[in-house]
């Protein structure tokens, strides 16, 4: 196991916590301070928490120094652009800092009797374009640096494909495998009471991100409707997106960030020339955006080769069926490692494979200066939020790798949700075929508007995305001013 001090990383109580416990015994461990072990060190080690009867803990898990400087990458990409298009000072102003930021700590009952104390955060960066929108997360990493950059990256994505939302996201400082369903249920319920009316349907309107999924997003709504009087209950169906179609979700929300990736690849296949059938891909992260994405290029005729996710990577040449591997992580195993029909390699291979199309799908700052260089495909499709820092972006286009840029290319996810709060407040049911139909002509449109700007400006497709997006803003601070 290799120790890397360039990881020193403060961690938070909970976590320190757990750590400390995790680590017992073992030299390295100051108080408040993780020195933390190698992102690539591939070790797998048991949990000693005895009342988990010892669960799995990765490494890479607390490794989040990496983390830290996230709000700086969407800064600097927001200032790149700002700067290209002479963006009005004063609104470069109102946009470089967000709206509201909001810390709370909440105590919930563990299913032993003992009281275990969260911090959960919602960061709400603009609301000019329509109310705050994005996802909550669930994971060891979340921090106030964190969410602000996810809830900048929402603003600019509402805004790059012309849906009336604003940005916004949150979380909670947690890792959810430790805690039992009745735990995360308290813990979810509690956060969202804690939340109270910062919150609400025209407001606030939270979605499932990195560790939650359409269950927590039905507790939310039930003990959301719990806190408002029984008249208003009804009209409040819309205070999240993303929840289970029983419970008033939409058809096609599931899959719906996997469903925009494949069609902005399609665009960009149609913009080169280039024949999907038969194209090699590698997924990086293989939970709700990865596992759908990967399965909808497939019907594409794209062949899957290797997928990464927190526990290791598999890779096989004669190609990965993904259905069949969603099904594998779905049952008993929980994840794609054992996979018994693809062989395990380990993250530098992955990220050095030969492939026509990277899907990562995971976190933010996956690719950096470190190892940009080690890609070697045409196409960078971003599933995740910030996977590609600014570094590794110029590093990227001396090697000719094309991106679509997170705002636009993971955008599916949003669109849906916005379908669906619309269906909410009309009392409508749209199929499947009709979402995916105004899904695809968003998409198609987005793109093929970012792409133009991209030769217009000869910049990339980044700085083109968010020259479209800060246009949008701009006109509408313009038009209507700054109260008073
Ligand atoms: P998820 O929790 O369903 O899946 C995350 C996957 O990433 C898991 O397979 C996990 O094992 C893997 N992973 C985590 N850390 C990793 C690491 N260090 N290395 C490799 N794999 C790792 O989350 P999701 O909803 O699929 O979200 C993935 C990304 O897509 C996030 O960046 C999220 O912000 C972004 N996104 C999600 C949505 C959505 O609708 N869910 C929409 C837009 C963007």
């Amino acid at each position: 196991m290799k120790n890397n001090n360039e990881d020193l990383n403060v961690i938070s109580k909970t976590r320190e916590w757990k750590l400390l416990y995790y680590e017992q015994g073992k030299p390295g461990l100051e108080d408040g301070i993780y020195k933390g072990l190698c992102k690539h060190c591939d070790i797998t080690n048991t949990c000693l928490r005895p009342r988990h009867g010892g669960g799995v803990w990765h490494c890479k898990d607390f490794i989040s120094t990496k983390k830290r400087g996230v709000y700086d990458v969407v800064t600097r990409q927001f200032n790149k652009a700002a700067e290209l298009m002479r963006l009005d000072s004063n609104i470069q102003k109102i946009l470089a800092t967000t709206n509201n930021e909001i810390v709370v700590h909440f105590p919930v009952k563990m299913d032993d009797g003992r009281i275990e104390v969260f911090t959960g955060y919602r960061v709400q960066h603009s609301n000019v374009l329509g109310p705050y929108k994005g996802g909550l997360r669930f994971h060891p990493s979340v921090n106030l640096d964190e969410v602000r950059a996810l809830a900048a990256w929402m603003t600019w994505k509402g805004a790059v494909v012309n849906i009336p939302f604003g940005g916004a996201k949150g979380g909670i400082n947690i890792d959810p495998s430790l805690y039992s369903s009745t735990e995360l249920e308290r813990i979810t319920r509690r956060f969202t009471y804690a939340l109270g009316s910062n919150i609400g349907p025209e407001y606030d309107i939270p979605a499932p991100d990195v560790n939650t999924n359409a269950q927590i997003m039905a507790w939310i709504l039930d003990t959301y409707q719990s806190t408002v009087p029984p008249n208003d209950r009804q009209r409040t169906l819309h205070v999240v997106t993303g929840k289970p179609v029983e419970s008033g979700g939409s058809q096609g929300r599931d899959k719906a960030t996997g469903q925009g990736i494949v069609f902005n690849i399609e665009e960009w296949a149609k913009d080169h020339n280039f024949n999907l059938k038969g194209a090699t891909y590698i997924v990086q992260g293989f939970g709700n955006v990865g596992s759908w994405a990967a399965r909808l290029l497939k019907r594409r005729g794209a062949k899957l080769i290797a997928v990464e996710d927190i526990n290791g990577v598999i890779f096989s040449p004669d190609g990965i069926d993904p259905n069949d591997l969603y099904y594998y992580t779905k049952s008993d195993h929980g994840s794609i490692l054992g996979y018994p029909k693809a062989k395990k390699i380990d993250h530098e291979t992955f990220l050095s494979t030969k492939a026509d199309i990277f899907i990562p799908a995971a976190l933010e700052n996956q690719i950096t200066k470190e190892n940009a260089d080690l890609l070697k495909v045409k196409l960078i499709a971003e599933g995740a939020n910030g996977p590609i820092d600014p570094e590794s972006d110029n590093i990227l286009a001396a090697k000719n790798i094309d991106i679509i840029p997170d705002i636009l290319c993971n955008a599916g996810g949003v669109i849906v949700s916005y379908f669906e709060w619309l269906q909410n407040k009309r009392s409508e049911f749209w199929e499947l075929n009709e979402i995916d139909r105004k899904l695809h002509k968003i998409i198609k449109f987005a793109y093929n508007t970012v792409m133009e700007k991209s030769r217009k400006l000869k910049c990339d497709m980044r700085t083109a995305a968010y020259v479209v997006a800060l246009s949008r803003l701009e006109a509408v601070y313009k038009e209507r001013g700054i109260f008073p």
